[in-house]
């Protein structure tokens, strides 16, 4: 048995996500931690929001509640949501916990203790009416280059020009509207990642394995212009990891908290400890390599905009530590979905949004759909017609049609019980070896994480089910020879559950009902395929379920359209 340590990029706090988000890192994440436990490893699969920083601090005066209150509020309707996707976190957990704040805390004074923090002092806006700093996005004023009147200090939405809030005509503070700014000298940390820049570069150069998307990136940021830059990971800020702690190697750091950047990724090991502290498990077998880690495999999942973090910036953290913590072994990165014909756009509500797409159709539809489409070797699009035909004719025409004509036939010929009598003959045979095949190349893909290979390697398992049916043609055969086709309906209906068990990874709902009709709880792994569609025997009760997947129609399709084309509110 394996150990897999298994991490999504952890969504913001503030919103609800759109399904291109899910498919960039949470739902692959699922899918591999769902396929290595169907195999018999332990796993640990950890995900969380990101709740602090300036948008959180925004959006909860927008919505005029104190942020922590806001960010407990969000951070249950992003568990809702996932449960609703059948995200099998084994723990979601929460950035602002006190056990990140204390490993935050921790990382900053060993990093400090390895020489790796240095201070530097900095001009930043500061406000007298509010009594404190304001950060790039709590200035507003007129953009120099367009003029328009609500441009932000860090960017113009109007024309897209980067900013500095000295540059803005007329800046006022967005808390107070003041005008009454002034430039004033404040202190920062900032981790030497140019100091580690060789050792980081080792450490790519080892990961011969990663994919040319992710070392590239990381190339990238190493070797660029002047190379790989220090980094702020302090901010004036009131929401986030006090900076000024008990046990802090410096001192002048009042009022600061850490930078989202630098407490972001320590969370996967701190909501590992927040699952420890629940349930009595232990958290550094799976993240310490001298307390038990060093045979744990660790895999991320993140979009691409998320690489130069998790090659460079949360490994820094971690080497600079001089402790013994478990690097990542593997990270899976994704392209863009895009949305009919355009991007996803959350400010201007364009394409579905996670909530959206449950209250339209279940979750196992949205699932197939993004993971047979997942953007692994370049940008995937969405368009309503290519769900439509996927959701019609994958899940309800091959898998779908499959066991209800099976249960059907059964039902209406022999009863709700598996037939006796009959062989199998050359048919069978080669069902077997086909089966034979597909599963073991099914199984290499998923190891691998190709996405895409696998979904189309199981729906050709399914299709290989109903091709098999439709030459044996039981509903004739049954006219001539009952025993005969009663040996067909055996074997047909034993491969629901073999269905059920290789598809729940993509399919988890319909895994589970196509199980529940056979009656039974069997999820072993169908190494033998033979053996596995003779598990159930001659006699074995089953009830036909209802409708598997139904079809989506044209005129659903087009009120969705018009539906998700834009203008949420
Ligand atoms: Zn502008």
């Amino acid at each position: 048995m394996a150990r897999h340590l298994i991490t999504s990029a952890i969504p913001y706090i503030n919103g609800i996500k759109h399904l291109g988000n899910l498919v960039g890192s949470q739902l692959p994440a699922d899918l591999f931690a769902r396929y290595q436990r169907a195999r018999g490893h332990e796993v640990m699969f950890i995900c969380a929001t990101d709740e602090h920083g300036t948008p959180a601090e925004l959006a909860a005066a927008k919505a005029g509640k104190p942020v922590d209150e806001y960010c407990t509020e969000m951070h249950e309707v992003q568990a809702g949501i996932a449960r609703g996707f059948k995200l099998s976190f084994d723990h979601f957990g929460r950035s602002s916990s006190v056990q990140n704040r204390k490993l935050t805390q921790h990382f900053a004074v060993q990093l400090a203790k390895a020489g790796l923090l240095r201070e530097v002092t900095e001009k930043q806006m500061y406000s007298n009416a509010d009594g404190r700093f304001l950060p790039d996005r709590y200035i507003e004023g007129t953009c120099p280059n367009c003029g328009f009147e609500s441009a932000r200090g860090d960017q113009c939405d109007n024309c897209t020009k980067q900013l500095d809030p000295v540059d803005l005509i007329n800046p006022h503070s967005v808390i107070s509207g003041s005008t009454d700014l002034e430039l004033r000298e404040t202190k920062h940390l900032f981790l030497r990642q140019s100091a580690m820049k060789d050792q980081l570069d080792a450490w790519i150069d080892s990961k011969t394995d990663w994919p040319l998307l992710t070392t590239s990136i990381a190339k990238k940021w190493l070797h660029d212009g002047d190379g790989l830059q220090d980094r702020g990971i302090t901010r004036d800020l009131s929401w986030g990891v006090p900076a000024q702690f008990e046990g802090a190697p410096w001192s002048g750091m009042e009022g600061k908290v850490f930078y989202v950047w630098f407490d972001a990724p320590i969370e996967y090991l701190a909501a590992t400890q927040e699952w420890a502290d629940k349930t009595g498990g232990d958290w550094e077998r799976w993240w310490r390599t001298d307390k038990g880690a060093d045979d744990v495999t660790y895999t991320e999942f993140m979009g691409k905009d998320n690489v130069p973090f998790h090659t460079l910036s949360f490994p820094a953290t971690i080497l600079g530590s001089n402790e013994p913590w478990k690097l990542v072994d593997y990270i899976k990165s994704f392209n863009y979905l895009n949305y009919d014909g355009g991007q996803f756009s959350t400010s201007r509500g364009r394409g579905v949004f996670m909530d959206q797409a449950l209250e339209i159709l279940p979750a196992d539809y949205w699932r197939w759909w993004l993971l047979s489409h997942a953007p692994e070797s370049a940008d995937s699009e969405f368009t309503w017609e290519n769900f439509q035909t996927s959701v019609n004719k994958d899940l309800a025409d091959v898998l779908g049609n499959f066991v209800s004509r099976i249960t059907k036939f059964t039902r209406s010929k022999f009863g709700e019980a598996l037939p006796e009598g009959g062989e199998w003959g050359d048919q069978e045979a080669a069902l077997i070896d086909e089966l034979t095949t597909r599963i073991r190349a099914y199984e290499t893909h998923m190891e691998a994480m190709d996405i895409r290979k696998s979904a189309a390697e199981l729906r050709a398992i399914w299709v290989a089910g109903n091709e098999y049916l439709q030459g044996a043609a039981p509903w004739s055969v049954f006219k001539t020879d009952p025993d005969q086709a009663a040996a067909i309906a055996r074997l047909a209906l034993n491969l629901i559950p073999l269905y059920a068990v290789l598809s729940a990874p993509f399919i988890p709902d319909a895994a589970e009902t196509m199980l529940g009709a056979m009656q039974t709880e069997d999820r072993s792994w169908p190494q033998d395929v033979k053996a596995a569609l003779t598990a159930l025997p001659a006699g074995h009760a089953f009830t036909t379920p209802e409708v598997l997947f139904r079809k989506i129609a044209d005129e659903e399709r087009e009120e969705w359209q018009n539906r998700f084309a834009g203008t949420r509110d």
